[in-house]
């Protein structure tokens, strides 16, 4: 018997419609999770088809209504049978309309473009639990039995859940009494019926467009069955409630479902979750099951992410069981009066007539009842406070946001500011001093919470008197601004301590300034010398043949690789055979130009977006990476890595305010740490490293004072991080450029270019070509005996 062993932090059993959505979320904020699937294929079978307004609202929030397309909605849905209008003030009122098979296929690709690793195939057969981890034990198709070890274990896996059974969570409730038909019938022609309720019991009947027929049928009085029926059961218990004869018709599908209740007594036993079907068993009426599980999903993706990095605040993992625990047992409780409702005998007609009264005449009545099925009146128990908003979710709304650079607005719904699955602190038009305050307090925690300053908001977030909001992952406010409590008490209690939030930097960071422009005068030393030699004219660009392949099946990620050095980088790592993301934040165009060029040469290169020296930059950053590199290589590995992207100073040393400083060591020193960071978990042995520092580390300007003590920290990272990679044989360097031709203005003043090219040994201004040749030199085999170096890349402007 072969074995397999698999580490990773969390294992998701079951890629269902919830365990997909799980495995998005966890993803989204930065947890490895491995999803095992006992079926080899997905399933063809559509059980579910019904999203509500609050479903439809987190589908929103991550971006993920766009790619479903245009989904029929329909105003009306039901009570037990009895007509109901579902809207209630929301951006998608009422119920939509989506197959089960096609909301898999959705989740299942963003859950995996996200970087979770799906294995079909895989049956759960044990569970192991220890104090520092769960195993789960599983066979593969082959009848080979493989291990996958997890700090965490979440039971996705259904009504008959096997996380569950091997877990031992009780399971208490009750068993079903009543049960429905239900099939999938073609070549019949019947009247459509809603909820007919006839003498001898309750018929259903749905044609789609593709002239299928759904007909679900209970008979009053009958016993549940113990095994699924046949078609021939359908079409007889049809034929007695009804009268009609399908038994002519050709079954696609058939199955029962009983009005069993069950939920379990505890989510959560120690490394062990259930979500979803597995945590309730519920008669799927109005189809609050599916979305009862897929927002337990989102409840816990956040919280599970936090504790599996070490960065979750206590109790942080026990409100996943607290509050969906309760949100399940109430929508339990309404769809047992359905059931009663709909199946009842002859006796609950008085009641239903009561019901139906009050839900067409009290306009509270048909608001509570909408409320409790789309989900829209969830109210979590988050904390002391009075504000309406409090537990609840974030409305979603239209908002105008403050832009990075200064004046500038963008405007977009409340719902994408949760996209990144990140807090967010919402600050609303206001005093500025107060929004200043909340700025500098909530800065601490800003890998982890997003703060966003509203210029304007629509009436549907109207909330008076109210001057901020702080809002979960999840989209639930869970703390409100009337000036009479505390907002680090709140981020403490949901985000953790700052010292454990991953990378939180120490101190408040303004709002990003428009990247300041390059002035003419950057990179060039004060000190020009008397003597103006003749000008040494560039090399002529050689042309590289592309089976040099030093590097061919290694990958690279070359940040700022749209212009300059960087582009000339990923050119030279791509000609000799590596897969190259070209990064870059603002410069699309030029981004996929270079792509372009890389691909026509036979090369392989893919674009990645993520701007730097903002907070959550390199989580979007490795987003984006990983989904390119799994894509095209089916891992994630990263081998190179070269930190290029910068920004330059040029401003003189009374003149560097602190928002300028801060913003230069954001872009030019904060994100190379944290890129080489979360680079590490995707390095394998042997990787490299390169940094792109400055040759003004060594010689003065004294207008780049603080520009060059940006890079004088990047040459840090090399001497350090040198000996702490050593083990793996990952080298790590610096290269410091001197005077390089860019986009730069100044390159196309003839005299300028003399006067800086006086600099170099050479007499010329370096070429981008020059420095990415050192650079594709250093991510070679043959440099592997080169690390902790500080590679002078001048052209001999160092030499004085
Ligand atoms: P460049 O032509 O100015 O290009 C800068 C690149 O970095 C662009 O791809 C840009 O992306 C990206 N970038 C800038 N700010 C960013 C941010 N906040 N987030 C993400 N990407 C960002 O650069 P270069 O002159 O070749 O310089 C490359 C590196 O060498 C820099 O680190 C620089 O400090 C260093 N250096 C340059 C010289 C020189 O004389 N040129 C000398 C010594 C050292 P977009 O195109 O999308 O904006």
């Amino acid at each position: 018997m072969g074995e397999d062993r698999t580490s990773t932090q969390v294992v998701v059993v079951g890629a269902g419609p919830v365990g997909l959505m799980l495995a998005g979320e966890l993803r989204l904020a930065g947890a490895d999770v491995v999803v095992l699937e006992k079926l080899t294929t997905p399933t063809t079978e559509s059980r579910a088809s019904t999203l509500h307004a609050r479903t439809m609202e987190i589908l929103d929030s991550r971006g993920l209504l766009e790619p479903l397309g245009a989904v029929p909605n329909e105003r009306g849905g039901h009570f037990g049978g009895i007509p109901l209008d579902l809207t209630l003030p929301g951006r998608h009122p009422g119920q939509w309309k989506v197959l089960q098979t096609r909301l898999e296929e959705l989740l299942g690709r963003w859950a995996q473009d996200l970087g979770a690793d799906v294995r079909r195939g895989h049956e759960l057969t044990g569970l192991t639990v220890t104090g520092d981890h769960a195993e789960a034990e599983v066979r593969l198709p082959d009848g080979t039995t493989a291990f996958f070890r997890a700090l965490c274990i979440v039971g996705c896996d259904g009504e008959d859940s096997t996380v569950r059974n091997l877990g031992g969570f009780d399971f208490p409730g009750a068993d079903a009494t009543r049960d429905m038909l239900r099939a999938d019938v073609a070549g019949i022609d019947i009247p459509n019926r809603r909820f007919e309720r006839l003498e001898g019991g309750l018929a259903i009947a749905a044609r789609r467009p593709d002239g299928v027929t759904r007909v679900m049928v209970h008979e009053f009085g009958a016993l549940p069955r113990t095994a699924q029926p046949g078609f021939a059961d359908v079409a007889e218990t049809w034929k007695r409630v009804t009268g009609e004869d399908i038994g002519a018709g050709t079954p696609l599908w058939v199955n029962s479902f009983g009005d069993a209740s069950r939920q379990a007594a505890r989510y959560r036993d120690h490394r062990l979750f259930l979500a979803g079907d597995a945590a309730h068993q519920q008669m799927p009426i109005g189809g609050q099951a599916l979305n009862l599980g897929l927002q337990d999903a989102v409840n816990l993706g956040w919280k599970l992410a936090a504790q599996v990095q070490r960065r979750g605040p206590d109790g942080l993992l026990d409100s996943y069981h607290s509050e969906r625990h309760a949100v399940g047992q109430r929508v339990l409780s309404n769809i047992r009066a359905q059931a009663l409702l709909l199946l009842g005998p002859a006796e609950v007609e008085p009641v239903r007539q009561v019901l139906a009264e009050l839900a067409a005449g009290s306009e509270n009545v048909r608001a509570h009842l909408a409320g409790m099925i789309s989900g829209l009146d969830i109210r979590h128990d988050v904390g002391p406070g009075r504000h309406p908003l409090l537990g609840r979710r974030l409305p979603h709304a239209d908002i105008t946001t403050a832009g990075p650079a200064a004046g500038s607005t963008a405007t977009g719904s409340t719902a994408a500011l949760l996209r990144g699955g990140r807090g967010v602190l919402l600050l609303l038009p206001g005093d500025e001093a107060r929004r200043e305050a909340l700025r500098t307090l909530a800065a601490p925690w800003s890998d982890l919470v997003r703060t966003v300053t509203a210029t304007s908001v629509s009436e549907d977030l109207a909330a008076p008197g109210t001057g901020a909001l702080l809002v979960r992952p999840d989209g639930h406010v869970v703390w409100a601004d009337t000036g009479d409590t505390e907002l680090t008490t709140a981020l403490n209690r949901w985000f953790g301590q700052p010292s454990r939030a991953a990378g939180a930097p120490a101190a408040h960071r303004a709002p990003a300034p428009a990247r300041a422009p390059v002035a003419p005068t950057a990179q060039i030393p004060a000190r020009i010398p008397a003597q103006t030699p003749v000008q040494t004219p560039a090399p002529a660009k050689k042309k590289r043949r592309t089976d040099m392949s030093r590097l061919t099946g290694k990958t690279a990620l070359v940040t700022g690789s749209s212009r300059g050095m960087g582009r000339a980088t990923a050119l030279r790592l791509a000609q000799e055979g590596a897969l190259v993301a070209v990064h870059y934040t603002a410069n699309r165009e030029a981004a996929e130009e270079v792509v372009a060029l890389i691909e026509k040469d036979g090369g392989r290169a893919f674009t990645v977006r993520a701007e730097l020296g903002v907070p959550g930059d390199v989580h979007e950053l490795f987003l984006g990476l990983e989904s390119g590199l799994r894509e095209r290589t089916g891992t994630t590995d990263l081998d190179i890595l070269v930190n290029n992207a910068g920004v330059m100073g040029g401003v003189k040393p009374e003149d560097t305010t602190p928002e300028t400083f801060d913003r230069l060591f954001a872009v030019n020193a904060k994100a190379p740490f944290f890129l080489v960071q979360r680079a590490l978990r995707n390095m394998p042995d042997g990787g490299r490293i390169i940094n792109i520092t400055s040759g003004l580390t060594r010689c003065a300007n004294p207008d780049e004072i603080a520009y060059a003590m940006t890079k004088g920290a990047v040459d840090q990272l090399a001497l350090h991080f040198a000996k702490y990679l050593g083990p793996r044989n990952i080298t790590i360097n610096s290269v410091a450029p001197g005077i390089t031709r860019n986009d730069n203005p100044v390159f196309g003043i003839p005299e300028a270019v003399e006067q800086m090219a006086q600099l170099s040994a050479f007499n010329r201004v370096g070429e981008p070509e020059d420095v990415a040749d050192v650079v594709a030199f250093l991510a070679t085999d043959e440099a592997r005996w080169i690390t902790g170096s500080f590679v002078d890349a001048t052209g001999g402007t160092l030499l004085g």
